[in-house]
Order: C-alpha cells, then structure tokens, then sequence
C-alpha cells in the first residue's frame, strides 16, 4: 500500500476545501476499490460487471449462459453466478461503507467471452456436454462483424431479460447484507449502459423495479436504490432531456461517446491517431483527453437538456477521460458533479477538480467551495 501520510494528505485535504466536483472510482475487485478509497475516493462510479468474469469457473458460467440454447438453460447457468455475484458486491459495498457505488449492468460485446482457440472450443465442449460441431455452430451464430456496435449494453438486457433479474437481485441482496455489516443503509445506483431509446431504459427499469418488490417481500426489508443509465451514443445525448424523465443519474461514457461521434473504432484507433497528432490534424487522442470541441458541445447539450428535465439529476462522468486533467477541467466547467477513474489517478483528479474550482473563482471566504 503506498503511504498517503504528511506533505500529500495536507495537500490533498487543501484541494479538497478546493473542489466542488467529487472524485470516485472505477472499480471491481476489492483490491482496486481499498486502493481507490486509501487514494480518497469518495465512491464507486463504476463497477462494469462484465469484469467480474473473465476467469476460472466464471468465465465457463458466462459462456454456458451466452450459449444456452434457451431460457431455462441461461436461468441455470445465471444461478450459477448469482452466489458469486452477491458476494461480490457485498464486498464492494463493505469497502465503500456507505458512499455511493454505481454497479452496471452486463455491457460485454459477446466475443470477449465466446471460445476461440481451438483447445478451448474443447474444453468449452466438454464442459456444456456438447459436441464440437454443434457448439461452432452455436458460437457462429453470436459472431458480428462489429461486435462493439452490436449485441451488447441492454440491448443484451432486453434479449435476455433474466440477465437483468439475476444482477438486480444479487445488487439487492447484497445491499441488504451490508447494511446489516456496516450498519450504514447502502443505496445501490444500477446503471444501464449503451442506452439510445427511452423505451430501452423503460423496460430494463421495470425488470429491475419488478425484482426489487419481490426481494423486499421475502426479506420485509425496504430497498432503497437509484437508477441510471450511461450518456455514451450521441442519441442518448440529444435525447437527455427525455431519458432523464425516466433516470435518477446519468453517467458519460466518454469511450463509446467518443468512438461514435468520430466513427473511429476504440479498438483500432491506436493505427493512425499517433499519425493525425503528430501531423497536427487533432491536438490530442480524443480517446486519452475529451474532444471538447464535438464530444464536449454534445456532453454540454446533453448537461443542458437533463438538467430542464430534472435540475437535480446527479451527472457524472466514467470513461477513461475521466482522469484526465484537461478534461477534468471541462467536465467541470461543463457542471458535473463527478467524475469517476481508475484508483490511481483519483488524486490528480482531485487536485485537478481542484484547481479547475479555484480558476473557475468560486471560493469563497474560508476557503470552502460552493456548488
Ligand atoms: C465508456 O464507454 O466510456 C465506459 C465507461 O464504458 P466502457 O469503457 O466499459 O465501454
Ligand atoms: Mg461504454
């Protein structure tokens, strides 16, 4: 663990009288969730689920359940899960002890978890109990030419809806058993990623809402929780005023926000960004530091329109800018109130919130900060 003690804490807790926007964390293993709060965040910003299943037995679950043949077979493979997903978020909950934690609904584009290599198609085989033909034929058909455009955020949750009541239900569970632990109420915010439609996020409410009643039923526990959803496709930004009807939070995916209003591949861009800096067409990788020019005015339209819907609606911000200083600095102006990043740029964050607060000159007398 790394000594956040003398000089750095005086310097931290003087940007923190500072700044008015939060600080939290991506985050999904404990270790990175103690690592984030040891650096000062103040929440969880965003667990992305899928992450919590590229190993061991999980991993196998997760195809098992992608490459069910039917619902019953998906059901069976997501109660595999459910144990381990609760557990899970317990433990990010415990972590957290109170502060905010975003948890977000599966958003894997299907390939990340499809058998590939040819031993695995094997051991995938053996596994299911399925001959090898038959499981290509199975894993062909979920291919995509654009995999990352494709079958994934809730556009999965409406396919396979009991993939939502599984996760819902684990959240709630989960929350329930921390606050009994901690002894603080935990509020879960359930975040609905790759929204374009208001409709999309209706439908995966009502699932959530409809496991909701039932958990507080067999507990006789009252939940209390949030729902959201990421800003991350240029429909859901120019649509934010209707989409807030329905959303407690929103929080931009400036990843995908990124890759769809340039049309460049998050994955491919590494080819010739360097190319398009260097030569002088771009100042910065837009997917390091936020295009504040196209992605920015859309972010500021979207901040805009939620905010005439829901004035208190609590916006933040959880892609990978999100640590980045300059766009930090924007975020801020653009009247976020957080912005989430990986636990170890959680204090340039913070005095990067900071400093944009002080050049935004609005200190005042005794040094505290005002929204
Ligand atoms: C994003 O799109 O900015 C985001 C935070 O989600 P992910 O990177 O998981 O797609
Ligand atoms: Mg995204």
């Amino acid at each position: 663990r790394p000594s956040l003690d003398g000089d750095f804490a005086t310097l931290m807790e003087f940007a923190d009288r500072a700044r008015h926007m939060k600080v939290r964390t991506n985050a999904e293993t404990p270790s990175e969730a103690r690592a984030a709060r040891d650096f000062g965040a103040e929440g969880i910003g965003l667990t992305r689920t899928e992450h919590m299943f590229f190993e061991g037995d999980r991993v196998r679950a997760m195809r098992e359940m992608i490459l069910a043949s039917d619902e019953k077979g998906r059901r069976a493979a997501l109660d595999k899960l459910l144990p381990m997903q609760r557990a899970d978020f317990v433990e990010l909950f415990e972590i957290m002890a109170g502060l905010p934690v975003t948890i977000r609904l599966l958003d894997p584009p299907l390939h990340e978890f499809l058998p590939q290599a040819e031993h695995d198609l094997e051991e995938t085989a053996e596994f299911l109990g399925l001959d090898i033909a038959t499981l290509r034929q199975r894993v062909e058909a979920l291919q995509e030419f654009n995999p990352m455009l494709g079958h994934r955020g809730c556009r999965l949750a409406i396919s396979y809806p009991e993939i939502v009541e599984i996760q819902s239900r684990a959240i709630f569970e989960a929350a329930i058993e921390a606050g009994r632990t901690t002894g603080k109420a935990v509020i879960p915010e359930i975040m609905v990623p790759l929204v374009s439609l208001r409709r999309e996020l209706d439908f995966v409410k009502a699932r959530i809402e409809a496991v909701a009643a039932e958990v507080t039923r067999e507990s006789d526990i009252r939940i209390d929780f949030l729902i959201g959803t990421m800003i991350e496709l240029p429909r859901a930004a120019v649509r934010a005023d209707t989409i807030a009807e329905a959303a407690d939070f929103f929080s931009f995916g400036t990843n995908d926000l990124t890759q769809t209003v340039f049309g460049i591949s998050r994955d491919d861009a590494g080819t010739f960004l360097s190319t398009y800096v260097r030569e002088g067409i771009i100042e910065r990788d837009p997917f390091q530091s936020v295009d504040v020019e196209g992605v920015g005015e859309l972010i500021q339209i979207a901040v805009e329109k939620a905010r005439r819907t829901k004035p208190h609606i609590e916006l933040g911000v959880c892609g990978e800018q999100g640590g980045d200083p300059a766009s930090i600095a924007f975020f801020a102006e653009a009247g976020l109130d957080y912005v989430s990043c990986s636990p170890f740029r959680v204090p340039i964050a913070r005095l990067a919130a900071a400093q944009a607060a002080i050049r935004e000159g609005r200190i005042l007398r005794g040094g505290r900060a005002r929204r």
